[in-house]
């Protein structure tokens, strides 16, 4: 085994836009994201909470309710 053909894999910090930092593997000792797991709407599920309510305000107009 030669030493010196792959860079150090090693623990990361990430730092993301909305302040959020969390640990991950990579050959950097420092990452910066603009979105991670807890700002994406994808895994907070905010946009999701978004659309059903102005799907549920459409419904109750419709309906006179
Ligand atoms: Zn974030």
């Amino acid at each position: 085994m030669k030493k010196g053909i792959h860079p150090p894999y090693g623990p990361a910090r990430v730092v993301c836009a909305c302040g959020n930092t969390f640990e991950t593997g990579s050959t950097k000792k420092e990452l910066r994201v603009e979105i991670c797991s807890r700002c994406h709407p994808f895994f907070t599920g905010v946009r999701r909470t978004v659309e059903a309510r102005g799907r549920a305000e459409r419904f109750k107009k419709k309906y006179g309710l």
